[in-house]
């Protein structure tokens, strides 16, 4: 059993999906593990670590996928890039499916079992396999840290002989694993934090953080399934406007998270909100990649418009890289580890386990996800 880990050819993409730790334990699972060279440069992990910990190391992407039995990656690979792993590999990582469907039919064409880690359920059993949570958390801390770093003052209050310096005042908007990290992370550094979401459970979790809940009382609660929110009706949204309209422009930094599952991000900061912010301040806009929740967001870009940063990075946890991937390989590691029968030291998958309906895209040469067989070419 060979498994492959590439080095990330996505622009700007610095983590990768193994590390020394993952890799010495893959091999007791019983696997031959192979890691492109410099797959892990980025993340200040050195060919030398992984082949102390067991590794071999592939000259090319060619050389390192030959005969795999399953690749780990981070970002989706091209079905061509995939060429010499064995028929039925297991193809593992973010795969990022909506608006990629030609993608994973290419994917189901060349043969391989692409996985798509994103779709794992949010049930307690797969918590440590949960790559949404692991990237979400670090990204939320990443938000508050560039917003500081972006702030021309101090975030706490600092009472000095020179005089005081008044506390920042932070606003998350969308209270889920990201935004509630950020709320943590910006009452760390002392600022004065409110935030908001459309899911009533999340007041709680809010408070209990020490933050302000806000919240319109035209919208009573917007859960949708699974713990996720819902979109919001036309009126419930002009509800929502009116009172982040009020408290926004009050507001030193603000952090904006909120996201549907399957639909573009809500937006929820206009032009004319931005412009009513103060000089100085600065929005980081975790959902840049999905359209953003800002007006103003240019995916990938910081801007200012009118003294107010805007910072719409897409891969806030990719800044972090070290430790993203450090949670990104675990989250990897103890999926595999329910695919491998460790006395056997081979794959033996149960098809019907509800992790992996959830997961599987593709397999013996078919999309079989029911969220994309609908879309197959
Ligand atoms: P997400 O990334 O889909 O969305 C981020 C947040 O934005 C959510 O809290 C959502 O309610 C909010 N939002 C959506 N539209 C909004 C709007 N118009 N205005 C303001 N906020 C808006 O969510 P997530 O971080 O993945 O978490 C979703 C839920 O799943 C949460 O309840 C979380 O606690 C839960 N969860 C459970 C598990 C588990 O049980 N294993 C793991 C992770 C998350």
């Amino acid at each position: 059993m060979k498994i492959a880990v590439l080095r990330e050819r996505f622009v700007g993409e610095s983590r990768v999906a193994a590390t020394p730790e993952t890799v010495a334990k893959l091999i007791g699972l019983g696997a031959e593990v192979a890691v492109e060279k410099g797959a892990g440069t980025l993340s200040r992990i050195d060919d030398a670590q992984f082949a102390e910990a067991g590794a071999t190391i592939g000259s090319t992407a060619a050389a390192t996928l030959k005969g795999a039995d399953i690749v780990l990656c981070v970002r989706r690979p091209e079905a061509a890039e995939l060429k010499g792993v064995n028929t039925g590999a297991l193809v593992i990582g973010a795969l990022d499916p909506y608006g990629n469907e030609a993608a994973v039919g290419a994917l189901a064409q060349a043969g391989v079992t692409a996985i798509a880690m994103e779709f794992m359920p949010r049930i307690t059993r797969a918590q440590v396999m949960d790559i949404l949570s692991s990237q979400a958390n670090l990204a939320g801390y990443q938000a508050v840290i560039e917003a500081a770093a972006a702030f021309g003052r101090a975030m706490p209050m600092m009472m000095t002989a020179a005089g005081t310096v008044r506390p920042a005042k932070a606003f998350v908007m969308g209270a889920g694993v990201a935004g509630l990290q950020a709320i943590a992370t910006a009452r760390r550094l002392g600022a004065v934090v409110s935030a908001t979401d459309v899911r009533a459970a999340a007041g709680e979790q809010v408070e209990s953080l020490g933050a302000k809940f806000i919240m319109t009382e035209a919208l009573k609660d917007a859960s949708g399934t699974g713990g996720y929110a819902r979109e919001l009706t036309k009126d419930e949204q002009a509800a929502q406007a009116e009172l982040v309209a009020g408290h926004i422009a009050k507001q030193d930094i603000v952090v904006t998270t909120a996201l549907i599952p399957g639909r573009p991000a809500p937006r929820l900061v206009t032009k004319a909100m931005v412009e009513s912010m103060t000089p100085g301040s600065v929005i980081v806009d975790l959902a840049a990649e999905r359209g953003g929740n800002v007006e103003l967001t240019q995916p990938g870009k910081t801007i200012e418009h009118r003294g107010v940063t805007i910072i719409g990075h897409t891969n806030l946890a990719g800044h972090i890289p070290t430790s993203a991937s450090q949670l990104y390989a675990r989250n990897l590691l103890a999926f595999l580890e329910t695919l491998i029968d460790k006395a056997n030291k081979a794959l033996a998958i149960d098809w019907e386990d509800e992790l992996v309906k959830a997961t599987v895209l593709t397999r013996d040469g078919a999309v079989v996800h029911p969220n994309f067989i609908a879309a197959a070419p």
